[in-house]
């Protein structure tokens, strides 16, 4: 569409493919088009987020309905993903013609923000301080939290409502046994929206409650920042000052040595101190992988509260909700086909649904379900081929009560040893990985002892109803 300017071929910082244009044209429309998109970002976000994350964002390629965006660093593009990736899409849907897409190419030469601009955003986000920092940790506070992560627009159903009401309970100051709230989901499942809930709540009832959310990677960079600048004793005070500290997706500090060390102490110092911890993780404590074993079990001793993969129904009512949210009007038959397909991932469905209002707005008429089809085509894909090998072994190793480990390792007791073949029979019907390559996600095993397990499997159900019943289960949680 927007051809022309000095179109070459060029290496995929990500991926490695070669096989993408990129217009180097200066005085791009589309390029003009993406200031216009900034610019209503920094009216919604606000300046200070904006200098740190939006700003560095350069349009550089327009190619097949997918605007490429270069991103100075991985921190950032992760960063702006999570952050504002849909309210971009969104702005881009309405205000450059045939954009579907976007894409976050992390590329050296890009523009990076001022440095101090940037260290601003990273500190962690504190509120309500006695210290002449507050007006500026205020600000922080509100870039980084979502204003629509509320208790109040959380649709709560059977996946969800033990983390709900946790949650809640811990917000409202109401003295709670547990300590920590270990919020355990996959993707998309809304950890992170209950933890900024906590926040908002918390916050709203007492101002001067110091409540810190900051995300995993935000407290790894805090940290070995404070390292090389030799100040981790301020940091680790600063942390330890806070009466609510919530740190998302931990997934992310396991394995990386000092700081799930530094991880350790604070969180052990906190908890000695009667100071309320929130954690999230895509894992249970006990399968985060490189976690030091005291972490493990102390984590253990707090609530694990599990979500689980939604139901066609909540994910109805998310959807409905949304669209309120929204102000929008979206037909039903629509919702229902969006519920129906993208099943593993709110967000994801959330994604398809902007995508879909940011069309009807455009065209000007209400969208039908083979308009919702046509414009999904590659999301729909991408939903249809989700289910991992993983995602399978954990949900049967939950169903049996029994640890990844057990799943993976050679234990061949009947009570891990059929769990297992159940995996490996669901691996086989739901994904299409071959058998030597589920051989090796089963810690390594021959593909004839997967056919094996796959045989016995379908042999029992002919006539074990309590097999098949558990394999429907299954079944339908993975699917979402
Ligand atoms: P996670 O942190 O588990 O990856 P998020 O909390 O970021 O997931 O949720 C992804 C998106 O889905 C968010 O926009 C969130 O508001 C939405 N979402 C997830 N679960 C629900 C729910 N039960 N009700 C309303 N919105 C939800
Ligand atoms: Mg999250």
């Amino acid at each position: 569409m927007f051809e022309g300017g000095n179109t070459i071929v060029h290496k995929d910082d990500e991926t490695g493919s070669v096989n993408r244009s990129v217009n180097l044209g200066g005085d791009s429309a589309f390029a003009n088009a993406f200031e216009g998109v900034k610019a209503a970002l920094k009216a919604d976000i606000g300046d200070t987020a904006f200098r740190s994350w939006v700003a560095p964002l350069c349009a550089r390629a327009f190619d097949a309905g997918t605007l490429e965006i270069s991103v100075p660093t991985r921190f950032i593009r992760d960063w702006v993903r999570t952050h504002y990736a849909e309210r971009i899409a969104r702005l881009c849907a309405a205000q450059i013609a045939g954009c579907a897409r976007v894409e976050y190419i992390v590329a050296a030469g890009a523009q990076k923000p001022a440095a101090a601009d940037a260290a601003r955003a990273y500190e962690p986000v504190i509120t309500a301080n006695e210290n002449a920092a507050a007006a500026e940790a205020a600000e922080n506070l509100s870039s980084a939290l979502d204003p629509r992560f509320t208790f109040e627009n959380f649709v709560v159903g059977a996946s969800n409502e033990l983390a709900f009401a946790a949650a809640k309970k811990l917000a409202s100051g109401e003295n709670v046994t547990f300590n920590p709230l270990f919020l355990q989901g996959g993707v998309g499942l809304g950890k992170t929206h209950l933890m900024q809930a906590i926040a908002h709540d918390a916050l709203a009832r007492t101002p001067e409650k110091r409540v810190v959310y900051m995300s995993a990677e935000k407290f790894m960079y805090q940290f070995v920042r404070a390292l090389r600048s030799r100040d981790t004793m301020a940091f680790k005070e600063y942390v330890r000052g806070v009466d609510i500290l919530m740190i998302d997706d931990i997934q992310f500090i396991c394995g990386k040595e000092s700081t799930a060390q530094e991880f350790f102490h604070t969180f052990n110092a906190l908890i000695d101190q009667g100071k309320q911890i929130v954690l999230s993780a895509d894992k249970a404590p006990g399968d985060l992988d490189g976690l030091d074993d005291r972490l493990r079990s102390r984590l253990g001793m707090g609530l694990v509260a599990g979500i689980q993969g939604t139901s066609y129904e909540l994910r109805l009512e998310i959807l409905r909700a949304k669209c309120a949210l929204m102000k929008r009007e979206m037909p039903e038959a629509v919702l229902a086909f969006l519920a129906g397909k993208i099943t593993s991932n709110v967000r994801e469905m959330e994604g398809a649904l902007n995508r879909l209002i940011a069309h009807a707005e455009l065209v000007g008429r209400a969208i039908t379900v083979e308009g919702a089809e046509e414009l999904l085509q590659d999301l729909l894909r991408a939903a249809g081929r989700r289910v991992t090998i993983e995602d399978i072994q954990r949900r049967v190793a939950d169903h049996y009560n029994l640890r990844m480990t057990d799943i993976l390792s050679p234990r061949r007791a009947r009570p891990v040893a059929r769990p297992r073949q159940v995996a490996m029979y669901l691996a086989k019907a739901l994904t299409e990985h071959s058998l030597p390559e589920i051989g090796r996600k089963f810690g390594g095993r021959d593909h004839t002892t997967i056919i094996h397990g796959v045989r016995k499997i379908e042999e029992l159900l002919q006539a074990d109803r309590q097999l098949a019943a558990d394999i429907e289960t299954l079944k339908q949680r993975i699917a979402g």
